[in-house]
């Protein structure tokens, strides 16, 4: 058995299919004349630029946008001309043939990017040392390994599956893939998620110790992978295959289905997503709309801020795509775990007690907090846009958002430019104090979305990330419980939706708590969401308040943890 990292959910069972790149043999042959030399790898460039773009525009119609993106990427280095200029400086400078430039360049960049130590860079690198290759053999005149001939029933094994390779993958021909290297964001692994085929990456060593053709098994879910199983072995994942095909389809009869209780009661279930192109997977699993999106990643994995007209078409583009459906957009949340090295943060002694969120964004109107609201107004426009603002600890914080939303919307007017006039506004409550508080809050804004990753650290007093006090790091905790009660009431009894897009929102045992509890809207990864309708629509929210009160008369998260589990498992 082998241990590696689960990269995409299934099981897989064929016949190994061992890739190995036909080796090609690159010497540091002479040439006379640099010239043509030059002309000939400009020839094996145009071809591999052609193919590249036939990869993209396949892989866009048959699997998605987001996925062909990645072959946009290789284009890009394709068509860097500091790259390919270096390469015929090398290819004159050196009197060496294209291969010989294009191995000591693109190796160079590589190793380069591979030597950071950022998941980002890695790929960078992986596509650095896809694309040399892809060059030489264009050169060569050798084809590529024909991943798409695979017959039915293959487990791809193979060192590192390269995005283009990838590419070519029929998801009807291929029941698994594992690879010796990769990380669960590598690029591989992110095209086995949306063909759904399961894999498991970071396997060392599997290449020398498993033989073309030998039987496979490959559990994506858990991360392991197995050579030559034994009769039980193979009755055991059979099973365990037929058990997830058959906890997948039968969640797909919820796509399309209202989220309402048995008796009656209608609850949005929506999702958290981090960029425009997470929305794609909303739609995949029926989302009702969008209940955080987490504009921090925005800012992250650039070198300098997203101006006002880049967050503008980034909204919009949520807003267009959800076609009239909420979409609850959180204003920046920095600091504490999350840094921008370029908003010259200085690190707090107290990360999350310190200059964080709403916090930040006060102080730094002028250029960070009016451009994003600007532009959150001028993209509400075009859908059912709804601000929310973070980590809300007192009614100042409320009030002087509140009142710079009100003064953008005056110079919009002014300019006649297009904004929803009733945009609503509305808070985490995440903190100790806005739950203490929420009947108060409740009069001043719009709406509330319980943030329970922080609510659970705030109201414990143990950090989300440290795992020595992880233990005490329960939503179940009777304090948390009683805070979400609370925060569920004031809302309610103000009028104003109580939604909630912590963790816990997903949480099966938490489900009928919440439900109990009167929530109106939960919000969750886009894969959770059939899930946690199907446990919904099973409910009936008066049946649950005896469950609940139980629950909330014992006294230790065990105690509550313990009833929760045996109430959805009988
Ligand atoms: C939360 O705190 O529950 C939340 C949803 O926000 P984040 O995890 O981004 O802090
Ligand atoms: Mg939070």
């Amino acid at each position: 058995m082998f241990k590696g990292t689960n990269a995409s959910a299934g099981i897989g069972i064929g016949k190994a299919a061992i890739i190995k790149e036909n080796e090609l043999v690159i010497r540091p042959e002479k040439v006379i004349d640099g010239a043509a030399e030059v002309e000939r790898f400009k020839g094996a460039l145009a071809e591999t630029i052609a193919q590249t773009e036939t990869l993209a525009a396949d892989l866009a119609t048959r699997v998605g946008e987001k996925e062909a993106e990645i072959m946009q990427g290789h284009l890009m280095l394709l068509n860097d001309p500091m790259l390919t200029n270096e390469i015929e400086s090398a290819i004159t400078g050196d009197n060496v043939c294209s291969e010989f430039a294009i191995e000591t360049v693109c190796t160079m960049y590589a190793d380069m990017f591979a030597s950071m130590d950022d998941e980002l860079m890695q790929q960078r690198a992986t596509d650095m040392r896809d694309i040399k290759v892809r060059l030489q053999q264009v050169l060569q005149g050798v084809k590529p390994v024909d991943i798409a001939a695979l017959p039915e029933g293959s487990v791809i094994v193979a060192k590192d599956l390269t995005p283009s390779m990838t590419a070519g993958i029929n998801p009807a021909n291929v029941a698994g893939i594992v690879t010796e290297m990769g990380g669960r964001t590598s690029h591989s692994a992110i095209l086995a998620r949306a063909l759904e085929i399961p894999a498991v990456v970071a396997v060392p060593g599997i290449l020398g110790q498993v033989e073309d053709g030998a039987e496979m098994i490959v559990d994506g879910s858990e991360g392991v992978v197995l050579s030559a199983p034994s009769e039980e072995e193979k009755a055991e994942y059979t099973a365990k295959r037929d058990q997830f095909l058959k906890e997948k389809k039968e969640l797909e009869q919820y796509i399309g289905k209202p989220t309402v209780t048995r008796d009656g009661v209608e609850i949005e279930l929506v999702a958290n997503i981090g960029n425009p192109d997470d929305v794609e997977k909303v739609l995949q699993y029926d989302g009702e709309g969008v209940g955080l999106f987490r504009t921090e990643f925005l800012f992250m994995d650039r070198t300098a801020m997203p101006t006002e007209e880049e967050q503008f078409e980034a909204y919009k583009k949520v807003a267009i795509a959800l076609n009239g459906r909420p979409v609850i957009i959180r204003t920046l949340d920095i600091g504490g775990d999350k840094e921008i090295p370029y908003m010259g943060l200085q690190k707090d002694e107290n990360p999350f007690l310190g200059y964080r969120a709403i916090r930040f964004c006060l102080d730094r109107k002028d250029d960070v907090y009016r451009p994003q609201l600007r532009a959150l107004l001028r993209a509400s426009a075009f859908g059912q846009i709804k601000i929310m603002i973070p980590m809300v600890t007192c009614i100042e914080e409320i009030r002087e958002a509140k009142a710079l939303i009100e003064e953008i919307k005056k110079e919009l007017d002014e300019k006649g430019i297009a904004y929803n006039k009733e945009i609503k506004v509305g808070i985490m409550v995440e903190t100790a104090a806005a739950s203490l508080m929420a009947d108060v809050f409740a009069k001043e804004v719009d709406f509330f979305s319980i943030g329970t990753n922080d609510l659970t650290q705030y109201t414990m007093s143990v950090d989300r990330g440290n795992e020595k006090v992880s233990y005490l790091y329960s939503t179940f905790n009777p304090a948390v419980l009683r805070s979400i009660r609370n925060i569920i009431k004031c809302g309610r009894e103000a009028g104003i939706m109580v939604g909630m897009c912590g963790e816990a929102a997903s949480d099966p045992m938490m489900i009928p708590l919440l439900l109990a509890f009167g929530l109106n809207e939960f919000s969750m990864s886009s894969s959770a969401i059939l899930k946690a309708r199907k446990m919904i629509t099973g409910y009936s929210e008066a049946e649950l308040q005896a469950v609940a009160d139980k629950a909330m008369s014992f006294v230790s998260a065990k105690e509550i943890e313990n009833f929760m589990r045996d109430f959805i498992n009988q």
